[in-house]
């Protein structure tokens, strides 16, 4: 039989997705070309947003790899556009002048982003926040510059001051109206969420209106309609987005705001369909992959002549994208008079439901702090439940495994895929499914914008009972391989692996360097898992780490020498003045974890600084103990009930320098008090009437998190013992570049008390961590007594480019 040929234009999130359902239907009828304006695979956009806020990286979003469309034999023609379609004689022509024929053709254009027509708009520093090409001008833009202005208070607008801020921007929100996101949450909603977007350090201006960015050639600042001027240094517009339809109106295709399809994602011309962003169905265009996903299933029927019940237009749902704000919106959230709503607001935890109602049905919900029932709600939504179906079950009061066991099979659990429960069910139990990954494989689900992982993480700890193992989810650990740090670390063992590129080598990498993600992470396992044996490979660490000082923008390093638990005297004090005003340190300046930082040092001056201030390196730049903060205690503090000040400097002194899969800060206060700030250290000592409390897993820095309570202990000597564990136990299993308020998430703090409950493994991991504290030494003084150190590093290093964002 001869294949039909099936062009599709747009190789973006819907087209593909409808071409992949077009190949397991029918993998053998159509001759497939896809052609991409931009030059890479077929990738999620919608993770771009995490891409920013740095919880992955732009490699690792690719959806369909170079190879898929090998094996699939599709020919790609990524960074060519489709300039015309000639739809009387079935042919399309690329701006490469190619002309390629078809018998079925599917536009996919998507959107474009709306860039505001204002003065100044041309200027250098504006970007869109839609695609791979402006999340890197963000990234590159970070570098250099401090102010970031976003224009849009919607969901992109707000993904995208996060990850400014993240990326260490100053944020301007700009909003034309009141409230945050107002198409998808009511006034309080929005309120809190502002709020809560104000404490991580967004500044907003809401109801202003930008008239003009003024500067030179590049971006200067805003200007208001009100007069108010802000300065700014890269301005983001996310103030909205419009069809891609001008290739289909010019080559005569019918188009209203969208290209205008029929349930079956028809055009009015024959063999020419459209699915996506750039389709209008029934006056509606869809913004979210969701919808679009189910449109792209109903047309891969029509197009294999395949049986497919109409598309009728889908009820969509939104969550925010920004780590630490739960927040989540489906259906119609304002009504009128004959709708009634049922509200829950809880001032104290930060939690907000709303539940709206009309003729005793449920048509939308608002969640605000905790949306582990959102998937829930919006399938009741979705098929009109009744709000006594609702609050009858008792499952509002239900999350994680009890809510996922309540669920009906046909409740979707992925959203954006719309997988059900009963489809994850059945993959885990016929294909022999026992992680997250293989379920996403497998049936989708998580595969898009990643919310539903937790809900897929308890059907299958529902669905295998004790076969569950939740340490055991596999994540490759960089795009490099496909195999997770677990089988990594048991592959190192099993073959007595002794350095990185070996283990490259033996373990069939893809790539023949790594990458900046696995080259740093390789070298922490080797390490960690061989402390006296291995020779810490210093190229694979990031910059900072290699200099033992953290590089500041210009170039210069910023030198933290340690005080334990934050106390100095007086000679030190004199030392660091004397160093300072001898190497002209333009900034002298106290840390939050207690000590001075001298910013701004050369790097040729740096042995020469170390040498005279004659103290030891704070590690204020590795993965490793930074600090051991303390309060003043009994000693002085008259609410003191422990000597906090002897307890700090002995956790310091005990455990500095040790390697650690992510930074590790601790602080010791001597009572509930906590002006040491115990509460958000990954290990946090609080003193109460004789004993000692240890909190775990706080995180004070981007991902707020306050620590649990682990342990109550008598003694110092039992917090070293409890502490030394916890650091080795992390230290053994935690994946590089997670921080112990991920780890303690994903382990489970009930595992990691009952791992340590037990004397001997205290004991044992005690011992490993020991051996490996035993062979350190003071980074700064091997630099002072090394000239080949001081050759290599400080007078002719050079710093390779994909390296220096680690630190
Ligand atoms: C930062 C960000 C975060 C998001 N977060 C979410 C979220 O949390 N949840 C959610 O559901 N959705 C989210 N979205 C929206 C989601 O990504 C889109 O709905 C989805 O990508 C649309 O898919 P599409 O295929 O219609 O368009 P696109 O993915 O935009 O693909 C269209 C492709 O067609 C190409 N193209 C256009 N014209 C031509 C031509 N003439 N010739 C060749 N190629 C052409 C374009 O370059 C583009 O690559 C987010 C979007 C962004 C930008
Ligand atoms: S934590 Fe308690 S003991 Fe320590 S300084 Fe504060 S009030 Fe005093």
């Amino acid at each position: 039989m001869t294949k039909q040929k099936l062009v599709l234009i747009g190789n973006g999130m819907a087209g593909v997705r409808c071409i992949e359902e077009i190949i397991k239907l029918e993998p053998d009828m159509f001759e497939i070309a896809i052609f991409g304006s931009e030059p890479h695979p077929n990738y999620d956009r919608i993770q771009l947003s995490k891409v920013l806020q740095g919880d992955t990286s732009i490699k690792d979003i690719t959806i369909n790899d170079w190879e898929w469309y090998e094996k699939n034999q599709i020919l790609l023609y990524p960074g060519e556009t489709v300039v015309s379609i000639q739809a009387d004689e079935q042919f399309i022509i690329t701006s490469k002048g190619r002309q390629v024929q078809y018998d079925k053709l599917i536009i996919a254009t998507g959107s474009l982003p709306i860039m505001l027509p204002i003065p100044g708009a041309d200027k250098e520093g504006i970007t869109a926040f839609r695609d791979i090409k402006d999340c890197e001008k963000m990234l590159e833009y970070s570098k250099s510059h401090k102010k970031a202005a976003v224009i849009g208070g919607g969901l992109l607008g707000l993904e995208a001051a996060r990850g400014l801020l993240n990326l260490g921007m100053e944020v301007s929100v700009i909003h034309l109206g009141d409230c945050l996101m107002e198409r998808q949450l009511d006034k309080t909603a929005g309120q809190m969420l502002q709020k809560e977007l104000e404490q991580q350090g967004m500044n907003f201006y809401l109801e202003k209106q930008t008239k003009e960015i003024f500067g030179g050639e590049k971006v200067e600042g805003l200007r208001f309609s009100d007069g108010e001027e802000i300065a700014a240094d890269l301005v983001v517009m996310a103030v909205g987005i419009r069809p891609n339809i001008q290739l289909a109106k010019d080559s005569g295709i019918p188009v209203n705001r969208g290209i205008l399809v029929n349930d079956w994602l028809e055009t009015e011309v024959p063999n020419v369909y459209a699915v996506g962003e750039c389709a209008e169905h029934r006056e509606i265009v869809y913004g979210l992959v969701a919808p679009l996903y189910e449109q792209g299933k109903v047309l891969a029927k029509r197009i294999c002549g395949q049986e497919a019940s109409p598309y009728t237009g889908s009820t969509v749902s939104t969550k925010l994208k920004v780590s630490g704000v739960d927040v989540f919106s489906a259906g119609d959230i304002f009504g009128n008079e004959q709708v009634k709503t049922m509200m829950a607001y809880d001032d104290y935890s930060r939690t907000y439901k709303k539940i709206l109602i009309k003729d005793g049905k449920m048509i939308g919900a608002v969640l605000f702090g905790d949306t582990s029932e959102g998937n829930r709600l919006l399938a009741l939504i979705k098929k009109g439940a009744d709000i006594l179906e609702y609050t009858e079950s008792g499952k509002s009061e239900q999350t994680g495994g009890s809510l996922v066991a309540s669920m009906a099979d046909e409740e979707i659990i992925c959203g954006c895929n719309g997988v059900t429960k009963g489809a994850i069910v059945n993959a885990i139990q016929t294909q022999g499914l026992t992680t997250v990954e293989q379920v996403k494989g497998c049936t989708s689900a998580s595969r898009s914008c990643g919310g539903c992982k937790s809900l897929v993480a308890d059907l299958l700890e529902y669905t295998l009972g004790d076969q569950y193992n939740s340490t055991e989810q596999k994540e490759p650990i960089c795009s490099c391989t496909t195999l997770s740090r677990d089988e990594v670390i048991q592959e190192i063992r099993d073959k007595g692996l002794t350095h990185t590129r070996e283990v490259m080598n033996v373990l069939g990498w893809e790539t023949e360097d790594g990458c900046s993600k696995c080259r740093p992470a390789l070298n922490y396992y080797l390490g960690m898992m061989n402390p006296v044996r291995y020779k810490d490979e210093r190229d694979s660490r990031f910059v900072n780490e290699r200099l033992h000082a953290n590089i500041q923008k210009d170039g210069t390093y910023s030198v933290v020498p340690r005080m334990y638990g934050g106390v100095t005297n007086v000679d030190e004090l004199r030392r660091i003045a004397d160093v300072a005003e001898k190497y002209d340190v333009p900034l002298i300046k106290l840390t939050g974890g207690q000590r001075i930082d001298l910013v701004g040092v050369k790097k040729e001056d740096l042995p020469k600084v170390w040498s005279e201030l004659d103290m030891p390196s704070g590690y204020a730049y590795g993965k490793s103990l930074r600090t051991v903060k303390t309060c003043v205690g009994e000693s002085f503090c008259r609410f003191g009930t422990q000597d906090s000040i002897t307890m700090g400097i002995r956790m310091e002194k005990k455990f500095e320098r040790i390697s650690t899969p992510h930074k590790v800060k601790m602080a010791v206060s001597a009572c509930p008090r906590n002006c040491a700030e115990s509460g958000i250290k990954d290990l946090g000592v609080v003193g109460v009437d004789g004993a000692w409390e240890i909190y775990v897993g706080g995180n004070g820095g981007t991902h707020l998190r306050a620590g649990d309570l682990f342990c109550k202990v008598k003694t110092q000597e039992e917090v070293l013992e409890m502490t030394g564990a916890y650091l080795q136990y992390y230290r053994e299993t935690a994946h590089y570049l997670e921080r112990t308020s991920k780890w303690v998430e994903r382990l489970g703090l009930d595992h990691i008390k009952s791992v340590l409950a037990d004397k001997e493994t205290r004991d044992s991991l005690n011992e490993r961590l020991d051996e490996a504290l035993s062979v350190l030494n003071d980074p700064w003084q091997e630099a002072i007594k090394s000239g080949e150190i001081q050759r290599e590093l400080y007078e002719t290093v050079k710093v390779p480019v994909d390296m220096k964002r680690g630190g």
